[in-house]
């Protein structure tokens, strides 16, 4: 199947009521991984890459293992996106070289660190909403800003510093017409998220909901949501590592998220944790060995494992075959005439 959109994925997922993983990769083995995992499950497939992705692997490289992907796995509804750009110039880039699917993080300014304001998100947001939606391309907003840092990228500090107003939120998706939102309920980039299993002090699945109730038909996505088993993080420990204890998001909250909403779920830490983990049982048993097929390959398969997980999880698994690729020409056809609504449904509080 040729790479497909988000804005298709994820209309499909509402339908069949389901969420969508969205797994971050650098490198061949990881898309192999992923590819893997979907093809066990049976799964229509986001593949994300942030721009320290691309900084790490150059973006031709990078586009053409995922043209190899969808090359290979003809099956797989497979999208290609952009996990948060911080500037118009970085989406329009990244549409330039085919990505299906951009994320404007107008949430912060374009350091990728400083919060941005409402007023400066919608503009940036709705400049990158006009060019992609042209081009038949999916947009993801932000707002709110998330907890933590990544690929250094983000604000840092706690996740509950600034969570999503639902009065903004709603607000900002009528001004921008994007296609899916994400939003800020407590939740953070990277492993450390909690000190101890969340609860709805620190986790705002409350707040979700409400956000839900007033956008029921918006594509919610959550980032930040590894889960952050113990399992990986001892396996880890176990073999040399210096983790400390830390908790992510259950996947028993994701799975109300996907009941509220939530279609797009985005998961990179806990496939760093599984590779990690592999690769230092290998060196810890095996010293002397030095191909790096020999740690890569059970890395591999490690992160096949968690990924085929989440999908099944997130309830995606089964769902590759439902549909067929509708094509970037149509979709930027459905945006002209507006068959592909982009006024956000929005209901009295
Ligand atoms: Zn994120």
């Amino acid at each position: 199947m040729p790479l497909v959109t988000t804005r298709q994925l994820l209309d499909e997922a509402a339908k069949g009521g389901y969420g969508v993983g969205a797994f971050n990769v650098n490198d061949m083995e990881q898309i192999q991984a992923i590819m893997e995992a979907a093809k066990e499950t049976n799964s229509p497939v986001i593949i994300q890459a942030s721009r320290g992705a691309r900084k790490f692997a150059q973006d031709n490289y990078l586009y053409h293992l995922m043209l190899a992907a969808a090359e290979l796995y003809p099956e797989i509804p497979l999208a290609m996106h952009l996990d948060h750009g911080n500037s118009f110039e970085t989406c329009e880039s990244a549409i330039k070289l085919g990505f299906t699917s951009v994320m404007m993080d107008g949430s912060l300014k374009p350091d990728g660190k400083t919060p941005a304001t409402f007023e400066e998100n919608v503009e940036v947001t709705r400049k990158v909403v006009d060019y992609a939606h042209e081009r038949g391309i999916s947009v993801e907003g932000e707002i709110g800003v998330l907890g933590g840092i990544e690929d250094g990228h983000g604000a840092g500090g706690s996740g509950l510093d600034h969570v999503t107003d639902p009065d903004q939120a709603v607000e900002f998706a009528e001004l921008t017409g994007v296609d899916s939102l994400a939003i800020a309920i407590g939740t953070s980039h990277g492993a450390y998220k909690f000190t101890k299993k969340p609860d709805g002090s620190v986790l705002k699945m409350d707040l979700l909901i409400a956000i839900h109730k007033r956008l029921p038909n918006t594509h919610l996505v959550m980032h930040g949501s590894s889960s952050v088993p113990k399992d990986l993080q001892d396996i880890i420990n176990q073999y040399g590592g210096k983790l400390k204890e830390t908790w992510g998001v259950p996947v028993e909250e994701i799975q109300v998220g996907i009941k509220n909403g939530v279609r797009k779920i985005n998961v990179d830490t806990d496939n760093r944790l599984a590779i990690t983990g592999a690769i230092r049982k290998v060196f810890a048993e095996s010293p002397e060995k030095f191909d790096p097929r020999d740690y890569l390959t059970p890395a591999r398969a490690a992160m096949q494992k968690v990924v085929a997980q989440r999908m099944t999880q997130f309830g995606q698994a089964g769902h590759a075959g439902d549909y067929t690729a509708i094509s970037i020409a149509d979709m930027a056809q459905g945006y002209a005439s507006g068959a592909l609504v982009t006024k956000p449904l929005v209901a009295a509080k």
